[in-house]
């Protein structure tokens, strides 16, 4: 099996005190991996490792290259897009800058017209809002624009962290529904941090559970969510 993202031994702190102690789990090329955990279980912490956002031993492998220690801008032009807690879309600017400054970010060399074109199919809510301020769109259409921005990028990877936070049940739904159709049509591969453990096994192929820094299990979807151990201790939230 070839993978596109492979944490060896991974540690990772904010300066004092170690948040992760050396987690090892992989992401299969073109797949979803969820990566699930109580609050406070280094999730977030480990989406910034993979990124180069904070201090980080071990080894990060992106398709087989160690990329532990390059910079944030450095990744993002390797192919990762990073969709960060709290979606962190420009409130102050129109959508379509956003999805501009998504493809300069990365500076890749991709076709933004046919990406923006892939982005609206999927997304076509944000064409019709495409003038609009960030800021005034609604919690779901931000969460869009956030993972739009990414997907223009043009990404071999993407990171999704919490896509479903502070949505209604509804617009968690379709969001799923869409990213599962961004997984199956574009081969990207992903890993998906969630809170909402069920929602997230339902899409991903296969999962990995931090509890505290370490990683406490990993295997299939269907093996974790079947697990009655792990279903009662960490997935009774879904
Ligand atoms: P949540 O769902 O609550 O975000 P999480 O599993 O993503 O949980 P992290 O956000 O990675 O967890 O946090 C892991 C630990 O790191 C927590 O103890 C948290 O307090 C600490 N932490 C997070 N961000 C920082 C920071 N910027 N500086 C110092 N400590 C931090």
């Amino acid at each position: 099996m070839s993978y596109a993202l492979e944490l060896n031994d991974v540690t990772a702190s904010y300066g004092h005190g170690s948040i992760l102690h050396g987690i090892n789990f992989a992401v299969p090329e073109g797949e979803v991996t969820a990566l699930l955990g109580a609050n406070g279980a280094g999730k977030t912490t480990t989406l910034r490792a993979i990124c180069g956002m904070i201090e980080t031993g071990g080894e990060v492998r992106l398709f087989g290259e160690d990329i532990t220690g390059k910079s944030p801008d450095a990744i993002a032009r390797m192919g990762v897009a990073h969709v960060p807690d709290g979606r962190g879309t420009f409130t102050g600017l129109t959508v379509m800058d956003n999805l501009r400054l998504g493809a300069l970010i990365a500076k890749r060399r991709g076709n933004f017209r046919r990406s923006l074109d892939r982005v609206f199919d999927y997304f076509p809510r944000l064409k019709e809002r495409m003038g609009q301020h960030a800021g005034t769109l609604s919690g779901g259409e931000q969460q869009m624009l956030a993972i739009s921005r990414a997907l223009v990028s043009e990404p071999h990877l993407i990171l999704l962290d919490e896509p479903s936070i502070g949505l209604a049940p509804v617009i968690v739904k379709q969001l799923f529904g869409i990213l599962e159709q961004i997984a199956q049509d574009a081969g990207v591969s992903m890993l998906l941090v969630e809170q909402n453990s069920n929602l997230a096994l339902k899409l991903a192929s296969n999962a990995a559970l931090l509890e505290v820094g370490n990683l406490v299990a990993q295997g299939s979807a269907e093996a974790l969510s079947q697990n009655q151990d792990i279903a009662r201790a960490y997935l009774g939230d879904g």
